[in-house]
Parts: structure tokens; C-alpha cells; sequence
């Protein structure tokens, strides 16, 4: 494969990784990095948790950490609008053309909308960028109560952060418990405990009818499906995201539009390559393949990417890892949630506790630890191993906390 003009779509977190390591690795390449934002890449995790507080600026979560680095032609504000795979030309926003060799396609995802009346509103808010944040944030300095929709990882951390400043704070979830998609009941439990604890107001098994207000401008209330009426000043829409994969026509997706790669992150156009958000990796673990949102895998996939175009043997062979902080508690996820048969739970405190979940051969499949911060960083990474090693481990073992998880590697 020649590497001469290397492309690169979207210039987040995995796409500024992408063109860092290209350039060390592929001096000779021309490589164009093309981003949307007005901004240089950075890591989104800080703006549901510290940056939202003011607690950090973004030159601290900056990707490229030094100087821009030589050698790439960064298209700061412009959109990719097409690719042509048969000329091997993106189009661009300001009607530019660029040729390339290889692509990269890192262009993430996006917050999922939500049509429901009142949704043009003053004080509705989406997260994903860092805009999105810098808004949230100022609206917030006028605010007494924000209901959030959604009980998934970034509401809840909204809902952890706004309480930490005395801001009320209500989590409408559609489901019957917070978190379904990544915690299993104990660890949901234990999480929904302390937010209640804190003050937030939580209603599952519930959706947002429409979103109030009183002067036809700013939110005042919400009212949800069985009627019930909320009063707020403020609402974060916080339901989830879409790929952002319409630019990649004919490229194999799965039928949320998350683009399809292999175990080296070729799509099904061999010159095209996917990372991070927009793609979903064969796993060799799993046997499938797998969309995974995480800080981990925009940075591991993005080195990996890197590799394998420099010409490297190389496959992607990680168990997913991410994690949440909320208040002073972490939630570690790893694995693949909700496909074991077996589950088992290590638990040494109230909100210190492990939920495992195994396949009928007792081999790992996801694990998914809450405590104080710190407290299972080093379980998460044995956890992550041993997925990765697929091992059979013997399941009263795994549930005493006194047994050190190392020895099972
Ligand atoms: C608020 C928030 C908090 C998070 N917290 C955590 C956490 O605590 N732990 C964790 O593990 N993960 C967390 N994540 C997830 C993690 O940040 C993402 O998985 C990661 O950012 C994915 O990186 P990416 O490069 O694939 O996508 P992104 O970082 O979204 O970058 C994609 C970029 O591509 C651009 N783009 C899209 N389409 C085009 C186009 N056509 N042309 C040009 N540019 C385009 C977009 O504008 C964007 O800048 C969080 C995410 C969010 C939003």
C-alpha cells in the first residue's frame, strides 16, 4: 500500500492521536488532519467532570500535549463533505478537494437529539463538545435546578458535578434502573444510592413529554410521560450518540452505522481505516465485533492504526476499558457487558464492590467495579488481562476479597 498522502477525518481525540504518531512513524508521508472544530484535538472525558467546574482548562487535556507537531497539514473548521473512494479524493467544506492513499476516519460520534416540544428552548443543553461544555457551564452559573435526561455515564456525572455546587439536580431515565447498559444491578444500586444521598431526584421507567416554560423562552419545568411535572431552569439532554458515518457510502456498517473494521482497523475499503467512536473492531475475544466509546480505545486504537499503516504485523487484540468518576467514587468498566450466563459479585463495603460477569466455561467476559477513587484501578487492569487471557477461573475465588485477583493470572 503506498502511504504517500495519508487523510485523516475528524480531529478529536483518536484523529489527533492518529496524525502525532504518523508523523513520528511515517516522516515521508504528507499527512492532512481535517476537523470540524475550532479547536486543537483534546480529550472529551474532562467536560462532564472537572471542566464543567472550572476546574481545569483545556491545554491540560490537550491530545498534543507540545507544540502542534511539524509535518501536519491541519485543516482546523473545515468539514470533510464526501469521499470519493473511486478518484481517492475527500471533498471539503470550503470546496477544496484532497487526494489520498490512505484514510483515516475518526470522526467519532455525536450527542443523539431529541424532538420533543420546548426543545428550542434557552437552558436545553446537549454535551459532547467542548463548546457544548463552555455553554453548559455558563448557563449553569445562573441556575437553581437542572433536569437531566438520561441516566447513562455522562448525566449522571452532570448530575454528580452540578450537586458539588449546590445546583438541584433530577435524572429522568427510560429504563428501569440507571446505567442498564454498563452496570449490572448491585453496582446500579449502590451508584443510584449515593446520588440519592446527594439529592438527586431520580425517576426511571420514565420519559421527558415535553420540556415547560412560562414565558415561551427559558425553561421552567419539564413534564414527563405519566404526567408528573418537574420544575427546573435548566435540561441536559443526555440519551446517548450516533456515529458520525455518513460521509463513509458503501463502506460495510452495522445497522446503528457504526463502521465495520477488522482486527488491524481496515474497513471494508482496504485504503480506509476506522478508530475510536465511528468504529466497531473484530475482537477476537468475543468472536464479534465491537463498538467500544472510551478514552482507552481512541488512544490505543489510534497507536495501533498508526502502526499497522507504517507497514507493521500487527492486530488489536485489548479488552475494552473506561471508567466514570463521579462525586469522590470511579466506576471501572472492562469487557463487554450483558452477554455472560454467570455472574458474580466481590463486595467488601457497601459502594466497594466488583460485579463480575463470566460465559458457562467460567471465563471472563466484563467486570465492573465501584469505590472510592483509585480503589480498583489495579483490579480493573488484572480484570482486563484476564479477559484477555480468557482463562477459566474458579468463581468462589473471584468473590472474596480477601484473594488477591493477581493470583488468578
Ligand atoms: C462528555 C464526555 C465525557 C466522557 N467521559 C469519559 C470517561 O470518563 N471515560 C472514558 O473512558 N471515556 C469518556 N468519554 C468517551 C471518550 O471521550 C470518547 O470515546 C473519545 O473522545 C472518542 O474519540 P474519537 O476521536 O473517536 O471521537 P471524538 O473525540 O468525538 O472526535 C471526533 C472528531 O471528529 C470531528 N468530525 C466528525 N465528523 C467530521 C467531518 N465530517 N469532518 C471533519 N471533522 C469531523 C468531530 O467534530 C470531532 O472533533 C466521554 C465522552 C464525552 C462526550
Amino acid at each position: 500500500m503506498s502511504n504517500k498522502r495519508i487523510v485523516i477525518v475528524g480531529a478529536g481525540h483518536a484523529g489527533g492521536r492518529v496524525a502525532q504518531r504518523l508523523a513520528q512513524l511515517c516522516p515521508q508521508a504528507g499527512i492532512t488532519l481535517i476537523g470540524r472544530e475550532t479547536v486543537a484535538p483534546y480529550e472529551r472525558p474532562p467536560l462532564s467532570k472537572e471542566y464543567l467546574l472550572g476546574l481545569s482548562s483545556v491545554e491540560q487535556f490537550a491530545v498534543w500535549q507540545d507544540a502542534s507537531p511539524a509535518l501536519i497539514d491541519y485543516r482546523m473548521g473545515i468539514e470533510v463533505t464526501g469521499i470519493d473512494r473511486r478518484r481517492k479524493k475527500v471533498t471539503v467544506s470550503d470546496g477544496a478537494e484532497i487526494g489520498y492513499d490512505t484514510l483515516v476516519l475518526a470522526s467519532g460520534r455525536r450527542s443523539r437529539r431529541l424532538a420533543v416540544a420546548g426543545d428550542h428552548l434557552a437552558g436545553v443543553h446537549y454535551l459532547r463538545t467542548i463548546n457544548d461544555a463552555d455553554e453548559l457551564a455558563a448557563s449553569l452559573s445562573g441556575a437553581t435546578s437542572i433536569a437531566i435526561v438520561g441516566g447513562g455515564l455522562i448525566g449522571l456525572e452532570v448530575a454528580a458535578a452540578v450537586r458539588s455546587r449546590g445546583i438541584g439536580a433530577s435524572v429522568i431515565e427510560a429504563g428501569k434502573t440507571l446505567l442498564g447498559r454498563v452496570a449490572a444491578a448491585p453496582v446500579s444500586e449502590a451508584l443510584t444510592r449515593r446520588h440519592i444521598d446527594e439529592g438527586v431526584n431520580i425517576r426511571t421507567g420514565r420519559t421527558l413529554n415535553r420540556i415547560d416554560s412560562k414565558d415561551g423562552h427559558s425553561v421552567n419545568g419539564i413534564t414527563l410521560s405519566d404526567g408528573e411535572k418537574i420544575a427546573c431552569d435548566r435540561t441536559l439532554i443526555a440519551i446517548g450518540s450516533e456515529p458520525e458515518s455518513a460521509i463513509a457510502i458503501d463502506i460495510q456498517k452495522d445497522a446503528q452505522g457504526v463502521v465495520l473494521v477488522d482486527n488491524q482497523l481496515r474497513s471494508s475499503d482496504p485504503n480506509i481505516f476506522a478508530v475510536g467512536d465511528v468504529a466497531s473492531h473484530w475482537s477476537s475475544i468475543y468472536e464479534q465485533n465491537i463498538a467500544v466509546e472510551s478514552w482507552q480505545n481512541a488512544e490505543q486504537q489510534a497507536n495501533l492504526v498508526c502502526r499497522v499503516i507504517a507497514g507493521e504485523k500487527t492486530t488489536y487484540e485489548l479488552a475494552p476499558v473506561s471508567w466514570s468518576d463521579q462525586y469522590d467514587l470511579t466506576m471501572n468498566m472492562v469487557g463487554m457487558p450483558n452477554i455472560g450466563s454467570v455472574s458474580v459479585v466481590r463486595q467488601s463495603s457497601p459502594d466497594e464492590i466488583i460485579h463480575f460477569e463470566f460465559d458457562s466455561a467460567m471465563r471472563l467476559l466484563y467486570a465492573c467495579a465501584l469505590g472510592k477513587r483509585g480503589k480498583h484501578a489495579r483490579a480493573a487492569q488484572v480484570a482486563q488481562r484476564l479477559i484477555e487471557r480468557r482463562k477459566p477461573l474458579d468463581a468462589s475465588l473471584v468473590a472474596d476479597p480477601a484473594i488477591d485477583l493477581r493470583k488468578m493470572l
